[in-house]
């Protein structure tokens, strides 16, 4: 095989079905988000984040990061070692109890990111509970998916927040089969919610584990801000809640959280939990901050439930196409990925907006879309002006406005 030209040829595919990623080159700078530079092809220009999972701006928030900045002063940089040798510090132990007492589960477990906390503990379950069949929602994030895949349980896919369709599937098994039940809280590209209750009514029906990943809800919904679960009130009814301190929480790392001996559980089998480095002391530091001020303000998850559906209404009365989103996510749909990059390469160029196209496998062919997130701190005056741009760009573009199903 000829190497080089197989990868030139591969890109050259992306390039010409118009999904090729090409990054931005931000500088993000504190005090100013989501005002951000953009250094990309050696010019740099001020440009406003429009597509941002820092949700809550708490990655710039005094309390986040002065918790950062004092902790690496005090403990420095690395954790240095894994959780089982010597990388446990005090501020690992404490985050693991506030992110329980948090979720109001026994413990909890951190993982290096979402992902890893999603692909070692499906992936742990599956390998290790004996003839554990997983269900699965058919819109799961990659990183469960490929946690199902790698434990090398039998896995149905049931259709996307659909319990009936779960109930059929579950009802081919019998009571004493162990199931798990992996989905999502909000989903991400679409904006949509699950109904955990039913989903729950469901599983309990026939006795299955469920495992719930709040990544794009933790810090945004409940009272409390732990998520939808406690939005709705099933707390008690997930066995596993999974989410990320790298989206509202301003920071990185994901974390499970659940009953004291299936979290010891992960602890104990849990590949990647058990032979990687863990997180740095100050990031640990950081996530605890930012935790306990999301917990407090409620009043930030009210604005940002505002903004977003200000934004949503705004964009929907002048006929843009917003897709059907129960959430703080904002889909425009452009519903083609060289149309798509194009928008946003004009709101970029023209308007120094920045939001990334989202194209395929993202999201399937023929739903490439804006994915807009807005956050507490977009004001009025960088709305008025987004929703401007987006009209100049999708005239100058001759995008039909159609809206979605
Ligand atoms: N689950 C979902 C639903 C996600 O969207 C993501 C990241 N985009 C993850 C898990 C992984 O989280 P992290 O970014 O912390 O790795």
């Amino acid at each position: 095989m000829d190497y080089r030209t197989f990868f030139a040829d591969r890109l050259r595919g992306l390039r010409d079905e118009g999904r090729y990623r090409v990054f931005c080159d931000l500088e993000r700078q504190v005090g100013k988000f989501p005002k951000a530079i953009n250094h990309r092809d050696g010019d740099t220009h001020e440009v406003t984040i429009w597509c941002s999972n820092d949700y809550m701006g708490m990655g710039m928030h005094p309390v986040v990061t002065d918790a950062i900045s004092e902790t690496v002063r005090r403990s420095g940089a690395g954790a240095g070692g894994t959780r089982n040798i010597s990388g446990t510090t005090h501020f690992h132990v404490l985050l693991e109890q506030e992110l329980s007492s948090w979720h109001n589960k026994d413990a909890a477990l951190l993982f290096t990111s979402g992902y890893v906390a999603n692909l070692t503990t499906l992936m742990t379950l599956g390998q290790q509970i004996p003839d554990l069949v997983i269900f699965s929602d058919a819109l799961n994030h990659n990183s469960m998916i490929e946690g199902v895949r790698h434990s090398r349980a039998p896995k149905q896919i049931f259709r996307h927040n659909d319990p009936e369709h779960l109930d059929e599937l579950l009802s081919q098994y019998d009571r004493d089969t162990p199931k798990l039940v992996a989905f999502e809280s909000v989903y991400s590209m679409d904006g949509d919610i699950a109904p955990i209750a039913e989903i729950c009514d469901v599983a309990e029906k026939h006795n299955a584990l469920t495992f719930l990943d709040e990544v794009h809800a933790v810090g945004m919904y409940g009272e409390q801000g732990s998520g939808v679960a406690e939005r709705d009130g099933v707390v008690d009814r997930i066995d596993i809640i999974q989410a990320t301190m790298g989206k509202a929480l301003g920071c990185i790392g994901g974390y499970i959280a659940g009953s004291a001996d299936l979290v010891d559980f992960v602890r104990s089998f849990g590949a990647g939990f058990i032979f990687t480095t863990s997180l740095p002391p100050g990031v640990a530091a950081g996530a605890l901050a930012s935790i306990r001020h999301l917990r407090a303000h409620n009043e930030l998850r009210i604005r940002h439930q505002e903004r977003a559906a200000t934004l949503k209404r705004r964009l929907r009365d002048l006929g843009l196409p917003v897709m059907d989103s129960v959430s703080h996510i904002v889909p425009v749909l452009v519903g083609d990925a060289s149309l798509c990059k194009q928008a946003s390469d004009l709101l970029l160029t023209r308007h120094h907006i920045y939001v990334q196209p989202i194209n395929y496998p993202t999201v399937p062919k023929g739903a490439e879309r804006l994915r807009i997130t807005p956050t507490p701190l977009h004001d009025d005056d960088l709305m008025d002006h987004l929703v401007a741009s987006l009209l100049d760009v999708w005239s100058t573009l001759g995008i039909t406005t159609r809206q979605a199903a």
